[in-house]
């Protein structure tokens, strides 16, 4: 959990840090290609939207890294890096149908041999 300034610890900055290089994700940025990226040690807050309220009533807590080149950003979920726990209420809503995946000829239509 981030400190009473809502800044990331130097643990949690530290896990972030790891979580984007066990996954791989420091490519280029998208946008210019820069190879540089700023973690701010600040977690941003992504609110749903809401039609009659300023603020949707929920928010998925991120991480942002931000392109030193273009100031492109990318945000990251906190709690999928295992720096915050869920708020109440978050990922309640449509899960994304499975594909359906097509299965091959199976063995069964095969003639007997022997
Ligand atoms: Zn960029």
């Amino acid at each position: 959990m981030p400190d009473a300034e809502g800044k990331l610890t130097k643990d949690e900055a530290a896990t972030a840090f790891k979580w984007f290089a066990d996954k791989s994700a420091n490519k280029p940025c998208s946008m210019c290609g820069g190879q540089h990226w700023d973690m701010d040690d600040n977690l941003v807050r992504l609110d749903t939207w809401h039609p009659r309220l300023q603020n949707g009533p929920l928010c998925f807590p991120s991480v942002v890294l931000m392109c030193t080149t273009c100031g492109h950003m990318a945000f990251f979920s906190a709690v999928h890096m295992g720096i915050m726990t869920p708020p109440a209420g978050m990922f309640s809503g449509i899960t994304a149908p499975e594909k359906e995946v097509s299965k091959p000829e199976s063995a069964q239509s095969e003639p007997s041999r022997g």
